[in-house]
């Protein structure tokens, strides 16, 4: 199975980054781990050159930037860096727009015009999106489908019509966070949409699995989701399991 969304980088796997990764390749989860930021993207690398030959072809990264950090210097800076790295990554993201954060609308409109100048990078270096939205699922199928843009859509929040229209229109796949195991409205997502339209993540060190406990999430709990989505589809863990990593691979042609 695959934890198509993670950020390892991060602080709360300083201590045993190691150990997290292994965990997860035990039990047979191979990881997409984000570098989201200039600072992100450097430090990702140098974990992952330290483990390299141990993690190939079971750990991957993309390379994303916040919607929040969209102005003219990091956006370069950021598009020099994916130029340079195109080997190393699996795709761009996560990418896109957040209007949850933000409420000015003249920042909302660079938000979009960035993404889309984000969009016509990853089609110059042939690489799938992985899109983040907060508040903007509209805005976003509505940019992907002016460029045609098939995307992985992260942490999915909008409707189930939504889902259904990107599905239909673009052949985008929506990604179901751990935190299916205790949301309806996942749950509700999980139940509307054909499981091959699904793609399981973490979003790790964020949203556990387990309400309640504070405690920090990592990519082997992605066995949850997958466990969670084959009940709600009445599948066995096993089949619901070989769909999805069957839909990821496809997705990213890997
Ligand atoms: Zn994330």
């Amino acid at each position: 199975m695959f934890d198509v969304h993670c950020h390892l980088d991060f602080p709360a796997f300083d201590k045993d980054r190691k150990e997290v990764i292994e965990t997860a390749f035990k039990e047979n989860v191979k990881i997409i781990t984000c570098a989201y930021g200039i600072e992100s993207i450097e430090k990702t690398n140098k974990f992952l050159s330290a483990f390299k030959e141990d993690f190939n072809r079971k750990i991957f990264v993309s390379y994303g930037i916040s919607p929040q950090e969209y102005d003219d210097e990091k956006i370069e800076q950021f598009v020099k860096i994916l130029k340079k790295d195109a080997d190393k990554i699996i795709a761009i993201g996560e990418v896109g727009l957040d209007y949850y954060w933000e409420r000015d609308i003249e920042k909302r409109k660079l938000q979009r015009k960035n993404l889309e100048d984000l969009i016509k990078i990853s089609e110059k270096l042939k690489k799938k999106l992985i899109i983040h939205s907060r508040g903007a699922e509209n805005d976003i199928l509505e940019i992907l489908k002016e460029y045609n843009k098939k995307a992985l859509l992260h942490c999915f929040s909008g409707s189930i019509k939504i889902a259904k229209k990107s599905k239909i229109d673009l052949g985008c796949v929506i990604s179901i966070p751990t935190s299916v195991c205790y949301s309806k409205s996942k749950a509700n997502l999980v139940k509307n949409l054909e499981i091959e339209n699904l793609v399981t993540e973490t979003d790790a060190p964020f949203l556990s699995p387990f309400p309640g406990q504070k405690t920090r999430n990592e990519p082997v709990n992605v066995k949850f989701s997958v466990k969670k989505i084959s009940e709600l589809k009445n599948l066995s863990y096993a089949r619901a399991d070989e769909i999805i990593e069957n839909t990821v691979k496809k997705f990213f042609d890997i």
